[in-house]
């Protein structure tokens, strides 16, 4: 089935519902989105595109971006979503990757682009630009009644890049059934309904903004409140009106930060979701604190749309991200392959419905990343709890060999996030002559601060063993993060690379 048949079959059922609630006050409903969509999907088809052909679209967002994902959907034609901060060189490699038909764009690319687009037959388009463009005009032109193109489960619906934190990112391909059941568990596991006002305030070149936001609202006749950015006074305006809160966790250290937020001010929130990076356990804490509600933390990955979710009653737990969602299963293993007891560290393993169909153009790395009995290596480091909770320690990349020993930096940066005085922290492994690699921490400090590296030595060295403290220790006013909120290790180890070989 094409999943968008799910999103027709609710504008059906809820034809003058408001489905959109833009940031200019208009509005859009189940009814005109869907024929707008249509629209959006005859012009597609109009500027030549055929089904299976690839559309990529670095446009910002915009209720017109939206239009052309859903229109995407609806026409069979694989969309491919590109993050809106990527400059040329990596525009060019992902474009010649993906070979589109179509490539869309907020403003008119570089003369470089736009002659190397021409050179390999991409046609690009500009989407909501002062001038109408060539697709803008069609869409004027084209029929709101067009068909909605019938596919298979299995057919490629979206190609996603993945972050691609070492090496080339990858395009993970995710099928139009990887869509249907993962938007159908989270509507069921969330509660979803066409009572709920979702603000939307992330990015949607991402899974979490694309899918998760998207799909949970207009696939149960929910409004959503669409905020093109995020913006702490809009956030704060929209909560009282508002009943779910999709974030990332610097959404809610930035609103911790406001005194506007009370306990008055979301009596209409029902649930407040928090995923794409870890949730610090003192930011759960302080929000409880502050509004009486419990944070419930997710976890998910582009390959694999939501994996597990703390339970929407019963207990969320903080720092950990839940439970498997209904259907998908998760296996811990050590480096041998061997299920590991709960309390220990492993290698995240995943399979079920949700989980996508392979890399674009790279099958051997498809092949690496899955076990020989088919499950999908997340390439997450996880740990189970005695209750059935998974935590997320880190990223098996970013796992530290020192002196043959391994260390997990989340332990490292739970004893140093505990330090009066630090606001946050992130620990890496650096080059190094002796040990192979050395323990090397990254620290913000709070204002007012006077922390100096002997007391975090100090408080590192009583409560860890010898070659898990940190041997350099430095100081840093931000710590690199990415739209997503994740820390950038990568961006920390090229920063402190010649700390040790010169
Ligand atoms: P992406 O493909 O960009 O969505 O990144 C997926 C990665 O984000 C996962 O493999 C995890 O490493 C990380 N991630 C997502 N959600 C969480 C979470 N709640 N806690 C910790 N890490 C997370």
């Amino acid at each position: 089935m094409n999943f968008y048949k799910k999103i027709s079959d609710t504008c059906k059922r809820y034809p003058q519902k408001i489905a959109i609630l833009l940031d200019n006050k208009k509005s859009v409903t189940y009814t005109e989105l869907d024929k707008l969509v249509a629209r959006y999907s005859h012009a597609l088809i109009l500027s030549g595109v055929n089904v299976g052909e690839r559309v990529v679209s670095q446009a910002d967002k915009s209720i017109e971006a939206l239009l052309l994902y859903l229109a995407c959907l609806r026409t069979g034609v694989i969309f491919v979503p590109l993050n809106t901060s990527y400059r040329d060189d990596e525009l060019r490699y992902f474009l010649e990757d993906a070979r589109p038909k179509l490539f869309i764009t907020s403003r008119e690319p570089s003369g470089k682009i736009k002659s190397f687009c021409e050179s390999i037959n991409i046609q690009s388009e500009t989407l909501g630009a002062v001038e109408p463009s060539r697709l803008q005009s069609l869409v004027q032109h084209a029929s709101d009644e067009s068909e909605i193109v019938v596919r298979n489960s299995s057919d490629t619906a979206v190609i996603i890049y993945t972050s691609g934190t070492t090496g080339r990112s990858k395009g993970a391909m995710v099928t139009h059934e990887n869509l249907i059941t993962n938007a159908d568990a989270l509507i069921n596991l969330w509660r979803f309904s066409d009572a709920d006002m979702l603000i939307h305030a992330l990015p949607i070149f991402h899974v979490h903004g694309l899918f998760v936001a998207n799909h949970c609202a207009l696939t149960s006749g929910a409004t959503i409140i669409w905020h093109e950015r995020f913006d702490l006074d809009r956030i704060m305006n929209a909560l009282p009106t508002a009943t779910v809160l999709m974030g990332v966790p610097t959404f809610y250290t930035r609103m911790l930060g406001d005194q506007r937020l009370t306990p008055e001010l979301v009596t209409k929130m029902r649930l407040f979701i928090s995923g794409s990076a870890p949730l610090l356990e003192e930011t759960h804490t302080l929000f409880e604190a502050k509004t009486g509600h419990r944070i419930l933390e997710r976890y998910g990955m582009s390959e694999a749309g939501m994996i597990t979710s703390n339970p929407y009653k019963g207990e969320r737990k903080a720092g950990t991200v839940g439970c498997p969602l209904p259907g998908v299963k998760v296996r811990i293993t050590d480096d041998d392959g061997n299920l590991t007891q709960d309390g220990a560290k492993g290698h995240v393993q995943i399979t079920g419905p949700n989980v996508f169909s392979g890399y674009w153009n790279n099958l051997e790395k498809t092949k690496e990343e899955f076990t020989a009995d088919g499950w999908f290596k997340t390439g997450d480091i996880g740990e189970w709890d005695g209750d059935g909770y998974l935590s997320i320690v880190g990223r098996s990349k970013d796992l530290i060999i020192s002196g043959g020993f391994n260390v997990y930096p989340k332990e490292i940066e739970l004893v140093i996030d505990a330090i009066d005085g630090i606001k946050e922290s992130a620990v890496i492994g650096v080059p190094h002559p002796d040990f192979g690699e050395a323990v090397t921490a990254a620290v913000t400090l709070e204002s007012g601060s006077d922390l100096g590296v002997a007391q975090i030595m100090a408080v590192t060295q009583s409560q860890l063993a010898p070659y898990k403290v940190p041997k350099t220790i430095h100081f840093l006013d931000d710590l690199p993060r990415n739209a997503m909120g994740k820390v950038q290790k990568a961006e920390l180890r090229k920063m402190f690379s010649d700390d040790w070989v010169r």
